[in-house]
């Protein structure tokens, strides 16, 4: 069976609409799809439909932002019940601090000498409540300042470079009792992208799993081969199931494509067997 419990459309900071990145992964041979936009559930209606009519078995999914501790965070909640008030409405005021949050990297880009990158992101950002670095990313390229988005985020966007602002996203705490609370559950994304030690990730881990998560990605775009090892062995010492995802964005952007997702070391309990 082929797995990706990671991927995002034009609701966030996708290029593909649901229903085209449903027709991707089924041309692709995908049998089970997560559709985890970015703090936005509003893709989930379409994408089922069209899952429904080509027969792949959709996941609902979030991919929350969380600040914890000095890092940003990004959870993903997976089977969700998306009708749970308290998801929708913390969703809500995630997107409203997006809004601000733009704002204030426009002006830093200003400052940096690069102008009118507040309307440049917002003619990529299909969904106006959900302005992402992504489409800042696309902005710079378009202009010139550098030649795809990864060379974008080497120097612009990412803390100690121009475009980059602390924000406040949500809580841990919060975006576990979401997810849980609508009957979900919550797996950490790419945890081998974060900047922390072993020490800090040892009790990141031990506080996910007291709040109630599940899961850890251990196969995701994000991750070397080496990397997947090491998170198996995370998973199993903190008693957490494994996930896999591509984290697909759009075609030609990232590492992996849809349902490009290699099987989970041995020794992994899936978290899709929960399904
Ligand atoms: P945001 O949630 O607005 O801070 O934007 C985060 C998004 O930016 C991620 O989900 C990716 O789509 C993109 N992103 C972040 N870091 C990188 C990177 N190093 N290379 C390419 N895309 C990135
Ligand atoms: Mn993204
Ligand atoms: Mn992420
Ligand atoms: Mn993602």
């Amino acid at each position: 069976m082929k797995v990706d419990l990671h991927s995002h459309s034009t609701c966030s900071d996708g290029l593909l609409s649901p229903v085209d990145l449903v027709e991707r992964a089924v041309q692709r041979g995908v049998d089970m799809l997560a559709l985890t936009d970015h703090d936005e559930l509003a893709g989930l209606g379409a994408a089922h439909a069209a899952a429904e009519q080509w027969g792949l078995r959709l996941i609902d999914g979030v991919e929350i932002s969380v600040q914890w501790e000095a890092t940003t965070l990004h959870i993903v909640g997976l089977g969700i019940g998306i009708a749970h008030v308290p998801l929708i409405e913390g969703l809500a005021a995630i997107r409203t601090g997006r809004e601000q949050r733009a704002q204030r990297i426009a002006e830093s880009l200003t400052a940096a000498g690069i102008a009118g990158s507040l309307e440049g992101a917002r003619r990529y950002a299909k969904n106006p409540e959900l302005v992402s670095r992504a489409h800042f990313a696309r902005y710079l390229v378009e202009t010139g300042h550098a030649r795809d988005t990864n060379a974008v985020f080497r120097n612009y966007l990412t803390p100690g470079k121009p475009g980059y602002v602390s924000h406040q996203w949500a809580g841990l705490g919060d975006a576990l009792h979401w997810i849980n609370g609508s009957g979900g559950v919550a797996v950490l994304a790419h945890p081998g992208r974060y900047p922390l030690n072993q020490q800090q990730c040892e009790r990141l881990l031990g506080e996910f799993v007291g709040l109630g998560g599940v899961a850890v990605e251990v196969v995701t775009g994000s991750h070397a081969p080496d990397e997947f090892v090491t998170w198996a062995r995370y998973a199993r010492r903190f008693g957490l199931r494994a996930s896999a995802g591509s984290d697909f964005h759009g075609p030609g952007e990232g590492y992996r494509d849809v349902g490009n997702v290699p099987v989970l070391p041995a020794g992994c309990d899936p978290v899709w067997s929960v399904f």
